[in-house]
């Protein structure tokens, strides 16, 4: 039942950073956001999942925001944490300094 095209594909044209200089891309992203949910992954991670007519449709962001989708701080599941974080979610926790948690999907 999902139609294939209408999928929005989050790349380098679907970022914060265009979102602040088109109204356009605001729109989709906001549109996106209400949709995504966000928990907490393998406690230093965040798992943003947008949904199935979103590529990638699962998002991971590090405990310091950076997407590892290749948007990094760019990319709109970060925007996604931190409005939930900002709603009173629960926190990712942060590493000890010299210990760099690797995701392993
Ligand atoms: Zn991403």
């Amino acid at each position: 039942m999902s139609d294939s095209s209408k999928a929005v594909v989050l790349n380098g044209t679907l970022t914060d950073s265009q979102a602040r200089i088109s109204p356009d891309v605001k729109q989709i992203l906001t549109g996106l956001l209400k949709e995504a949910t966000v928990a907490v992954q393998d406690e230093y991670f965040y798992l943003v999942d947008f949904g199935p007519d979103v590529r990638p449709q699962r998002h991971t962001v590090s405990h310091d925001l950076f997407c590892t989708c290749g948007l990094e701080q760019d990319c709109v599941a970060v925007t996604a944490v931190k409005k939930y974080l900002k709603d009173g979610g629960e926190p990712a926790s942060t590493p000890e300094s010299g210990y760099y948690p690797v995701n392993v999907i």
